[in-house]
């Protein structure tokens, strides 16, 4: 198939040109400047004429890995195969579907409550890959919890690792490593991984580094202030204490290290933006291989605990609901909520897994006056009633400055952090539109196309160590986007599919034609990518 009269951003951040490109099999066999002489008799010709060829999108941070093995594919994958994305990073956050032990008792605890494996043990990397490669619509590049080790070796509660249940994890890790699997997450805001002594993430760090992999950090504060450190307000901003322990497991071990999804919860946080940038500059400078992803959001998907203190959640429920607790808790959330310039009117309920569907889509501010209750005690009533078990999407994470800022910055990825939920009546828009997006930002500001692609796909490619992806060269494989820039758009805040996405091809073969999503070519489309 040839692709002709295309303008081609190759992914390399070199300027565009105008050429062809002959695709065969699952491959690209040539990229032809608009001046060489064409091979004859080509039967399958497309004519790109006023078009932007680029690479498939790499989508730099996910969770789809707990999807992929899920039978509906074409719910949970469309959206994200009409933005144009053909490759995923999985298992982030310290969340992954696999790299746990088979025997464990704690299977169910896998996905930390916000994901889940529906009752499958997948056990190591390979165990899983088996399962799903050529199995789903789009390519996999995994990482492996550190949350979901932890919960194969120990479960999610607040206990120390013995001796012999460290061992178990870390062989785990090894394994899933040696497989295959790309590096390993850390989820330092969710249980277990907030529980993980310095020591233990450090240990794994340099598991990491022998493999010369790349860790990856959801860092213990995206604000300013938060209940991960005690007292929960003042002295150094919390967030950025966060990234000094990040950086310091950087530093220390040497491994590469991805800030992930680099947000400002509450909009006390902004302030804390350019001190953020200054510090993950000074890093990379100092030799740390270190960069951060980042979405065209303001706001993010989350769990209802999420704003809760670690004391409070490693306490048995009984204790939970003394007076004294409960005080300490009131007076603790009061403050820091003040304190982050964000309140319950910034969480909006997604998804209570069929517990209060009437809910869904509502504010907690909604459901308080629903249920003629005080803000605080409307919270703890939603988590006491479904043990914790609520999504959310929450506000003021950043505004269009911060994101035009993060955007352009040298060190920054292009990712989605987005899934979606099947008995939700709210999507997250990131899953809709954020790749479509970042092309429509880079057009509306005139900034350059090829640093946006790039951003997407190249220098995504080359961070995770995928050989053959993310640039349109001869020898690579044929993950193509066709994209008409006079058509391109998006609906903010609706989920309505983008516009101008007009061809989306994996491994050689078309899953989106005119706009369309061909089901049937794609279910079987995507591979696991082995690093
Ligand atoms: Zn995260």
């Amino acid at each position: 198939m040839l692709f002709k009269n295309a303008t081609i951003i190759d992914g390399t951040n070199q300027p565009g040109f105008p050429g062809h490109v002959l695709v065969e099999n699952d491959r690209i066999v040539q990229v032809f400047r608009q001046e060489e002489a064409l091979p004859k008799d080509l039967s399958d010709v497309w004519d790109c004429s006023g078009k932007i060829l680029t690479p498939g999108f790499i989508d730099a941070h996910s969770h789809n890995d707990f999807y992929a093995a899920k039978p509906d594919h074409r719910l949970y994958f469309e959206p994200f195969v009409r933005q144009g994305v053909t490759t995923m990073v999985v298992g982030n956050c310290g969340f992954s579907a696999a790299g746990y032990a088979e025997q464990t008792r704690f299977n169910d605890e896998v996905g930390g409550g916000l994901f889940s494996n529906d009752g499958k043990n997948f056990g190591s990397f390979a165990g899983w890959a088996k399962k799903v490669d050529r199995h789903m619509p789009v390519n996999m590049v995994a990482l492996i919890g550190h949350g979901t080790a932890r919960i194969g070796a120990n479960g999610k509660a607040n206990t120390p690792l013995s001796a012999e249940a460290k061992v178990q994890m870390e062989e785990t890790i090894e394994r899933s490593l040696s497989e295959g699997a790309a590096g390993v997450s850390f989820g330092l805001m969710y249980e277990p991984g907030q529980f993980a002594p310095l020591e233990e993430l450090e240990s794994i760090a340099k598991i990491v580094k022998k493999h010369d992999k790349i860790i990856t950090f959801h860092a213990r504060a995206c604000s300013k202030v938060s209940t991960s450190y005690h007292p929960p307000v003042g002295g150094r901003a919390h967030n950025l204490r966060a990234m000094d322990e990040v950086v310091a497991i950087a530093k220390k071990t040497g491994a590469k290290t991805q800030y992930s999804h680099l947000i400002f919860v509450g909009k006390r946080s902004w302030d804390t933006l350019e001190e953020s940038l200054r510090i993950l500059e000074e890093t990379k400078a100092s030799g740390v291989d270190i960069a951060f992803d980042m979405y065209p959001m303001e706001f993010g998907a989350s769990v209802i605990t999420v704003v809760l203190p670690v004391w409070y959640l490693g306490m048995e429920p009984k204790r939970r609901k003394t007076l004294i607790n409960r005080l300490r808790l009131s007076l603790e959330v009061f403050i820091a909520t003040k304190a982050l310039g964000f309140g319950f009117g910034d969480i909006l309920v997604t998804n209570t897994f069929g517990a209060f569907k009437e809910l869904e889509g509502l504010r907690v501010t909604d459901i308080a006056k629903k249920w003629k209750m005080g803000l605080l005690k409307t919270y703890l009533e939603l988590i006491d009633r479904t043990n914790g078990r609520i999504n959310v999407m929450m506000y003021r994470y950043q505004n269009a400055d911060i994101i035009e800022r993060l955007r352009r910055h040298p060190q920054s990825l292009y990712m989605t952090d987005a899934w979606i939920e099947k008995e939700s009546g709210v999507q997250n828009f990131a899953a809709i539109y954020a790749f479509p997006k970042f092309l429509c930002l880079a057009l509306e500001h005139g900034t350059p196309l090829e640093e946006a692609v790039h951003k997407m796909t190249g220098a995504t490619a080359s961070r995770f160590g995928l050989p053959n992806r993310g640039t349109i060269a001869a020898g690579n494989f044929a993950d193509i986007v066709l994209l008409d820039p006079a058509r391109l758009g998006y609906t903010e805040g609706r989920d309505l599919p983008p516009t101008g996405i007009d061809l989306v091809m994996n491994n050689g073969k078309i899953v989106v034609r005119e706009g369309i999503f061909d089901s049937a070519a794609a279910k079987n489309v995507g591979r696991i990518l082995k690093v």
